[in-house]
């Protein structure tokens, strides 16, 4: 983790925590936290994101609350900052839990969302010779990169972000923006827009945020997973170390959880070599770092 992602973090957790304190609900304070992170270019999401393989950047949010079951995502959404409010906005203005694509992005851009180039600067090189999603080059590349092994899992030091909170009536939130992975084909979504596999949250079992390798995690819908553990009256380390050891044994998967149990317990657990991460109580100062094993 770098210093300046330090930062960015113990801010999200700060102004959080503060909307929290004030009184706003939590799905106000995991928006938030999480607009803080996809607008800082330090993290793969908003303006961070990595791009397909045809140099498009397209992303993928989800936001749920545990009161009323209300959940909101987008996947595949291109050309704004904030996926995570768009996600929010599915959820509040339509009667639909996931939007996609181009008509996902024009959603957000009817809602006036912050817009960003759907194809970022500097990707113009790496992808000149992909512009055409289909042509033969990018299958022939993808093909190679797929044989030569886990390609699927190197971080480029930038990763998915996500929250989860608990707010003073109880009822928790959870949510999560990414901009994929590493060498996606285009339109590839993972499991970050998709409820019960990336996010779930439910006053009567918690709230968990996903990150890691979606194709394993949707496989095993991890976090609807980890909440059904946590409702049978199992702890938040306990449930997730269950969950997250079945990912790896069964399918050989990688992924790191945010867990939040209603009555504030909590944990922050992975089985990838490291995950970036914090947490605030408003006591002292906010905790930052990158391994809680
Ligand atoms: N879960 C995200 C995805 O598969 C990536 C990540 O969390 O790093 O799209």
């Amino acid at each position: 983790m770098t210093a300046a992602q330090a930062g960015c973090l113990t801010a999200a957790l700060e102004i959080g925590y503060h909307l929290l304190d004030r009184g706003v609900p939590a799905l106000t304070a995991v928006e938030q936290a999480i607009r803080v992170l996809e607008q800082s270019r330090l993290f793969n999401a908003g303006r961070g994101s990595h791009v397909q393989l045809d140099g498009v950047r397209r992303m993928d949010a989800s936001i749920m609350e545990g009161r009323d079951l209300q959940a909101g995502a987008v996947a595949s959404i291109e050309g704004i900052v904030h996926p995570i409010s768009a996600a929010r906005l599915v959820m509040e203005q339509t009667t639909h839990v996931l939007l996609v694509g181009k008509p996902a992005s024009a959603f957000a851009r009817h809602c006036k969302l912050e817009r960003q180039p759907r194809r970022p600067s500097g990707q113009a090189a790496r992808t000149s010779t992909m512009t055409k999603a289909w042509s033969p080059k990018t299958l022939a590349l993808y093909r190679a990169m797929m044989a030569s092994g886990p390609v699927l899992r190197k971080r480029a030091g930038k990763e998915t972000v996500g929250a989860v909170a608990l707010d003073r009536t109880g009822t928790v939130a959870a949510g999560a923006s990414t901009g994929g992975i590493d060498m996606m084909l285009p339109g590839r979504v993972g499991d970050t827009p998709i409820i019960g596999c990336g996010v779930y949250a439910d006053n009567d079992s918690g709230a968990v945020s996903m990150t890691g390798l979606g194709e394993g995690i949707i496989r095993i819908a991890v976090a609807k997973e980890i909440c059904d553990r946590l409702a049978r009256g199992e702890r938040p380390g306990a449930a997730a170390a269950q969950v997250l050891k079945k990912l790896v044994q069964r399918i050989d998967g990688a992924a790191g959880s945010l867990v939040l149990a209603p009555d504030g317990r909590f944990v922050i657990t992975h089985v990838t070599p490291r995950m970036t991460a914090g947490w605030w109580n408003g006591k002292g100062r906010p905790t930052v770092g990158d391994c809680f094993r």
